[in-house]
């Protein structure tokens, strides 16, 4: 499907959850979010009726985000209907990998292909002080388990502050190089000052070729991460949501009050 600017838009990232086990300083504050009540949150059927409707316009690159999407219940089952939709060739999740010694090979059998993982030095301590909550232990076996899953490529999410060479970046960028993992960096992003770049290594924060939409855990999907424009999947219905974010989807980013990466899946 194409948008008003004759963008291709193929690119469904999904946030499942506004919950996670971290607690990182450029997402959350320490006390965390107040959690979305599960009843507003979508259920898998309801999930799927707006990624059958995209599918069948032509979406066919799907990201599942959270929060962290793996502490969502029964999240492997949902892996497995989205894996099952014929259309899909890219299946993929976003995860801060502490988790995934429990159900990467789960995953992996259920359709999902790759994943990119969250880190952002290797210094331990670091780790502890920028997620508040993290054992880095926990990410190093987190990799493992993917890499033993099959799942591939694995790519390294590095959140920098304004540059690769920052000291943390440093240390992730080694150890990526040692471990024949890919890296890709973004750069701490500000929505409600509309501060944002592209990522390096990756496809996001390019908004000549923007080729996504986002559906949010409490089923609204946005046309933009940078605009307070949305969509409710249950008042307007899948398909009316989803064209009308299409048609909607402004020609770049520009601030969003209403957004935080929790809740949207960066
Ligand atoms: S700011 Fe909006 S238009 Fe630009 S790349 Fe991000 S989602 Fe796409």
């Amino acid at each position: 499907m194409k948008d008003q600017f004759n963008r291709t838009i193929n690119y469904l990232r999904i946030s499942v959850t506004d919950r996670c086990n971290l607690r990182c300083v450029y997402c959350m504050p320490a006390e965390g979010v107040t959690p979305i009540s599960h009843s507003e949150i979508l259920s898998f059927d309801e999930i799927m009726e707006v990624v059958k409707k995209a599918v069948s316009e032509g979406v066919n690159k799907i990201r599942i985000t959270g929060g962290e999407p793996l502490v969502r219940k029964n999240i492997v089952e949902l892996v497995r209907m989205i894996a099952e939709l014929e259309g899909v060739s890219d299946l993929a999740m976003t995860t801060n990998g502490i988790l995934l010694p429990k159900y990467a090979i789960d995953l992996a059998k259920a359709g999902l292909q790759r994943v990119n993982i969250s880190l952002d030095t290797t210094d331990p301590a670091r780790y502890r002080e920028i997620t508040r909550l993290g054992d880095i232990d926990l990410v190093y076996k987190g990799i493992a388990a993917a890499r033993e899953a099959g799942l591939n490529p694995i790519k390294i999410n590095c959140v920098i502050k304004k540059s690769a060479l920052e000291p943390d970046a440093q240390l992730v960028a080694k150890f990526c190089k040692e471990n024949d993992l890919q890296i890709r960096y973004i750069r701490e992003m500000d929505l409600e000052n509309g501060q944002f770049w592209k990522v390096q290594g990756g496809d996001g924060g390019d908004c000549k070729t923007c080729n996504r939409l986002r559906l949010t855990s409490k089923g609204m999907i946005k046309p933009c991460l940078f605009s307070d424009l949305e969509y409710s999947v249950r008042e307007l219905g899948a398909i009316t949501a989803l064209e009308t974010a299409l048609n909607e989807k402004p020609k770049n980013g520009t601030i969003s009050k209403k957004n935080n990466f929790s809740g949207v899946g960066g």
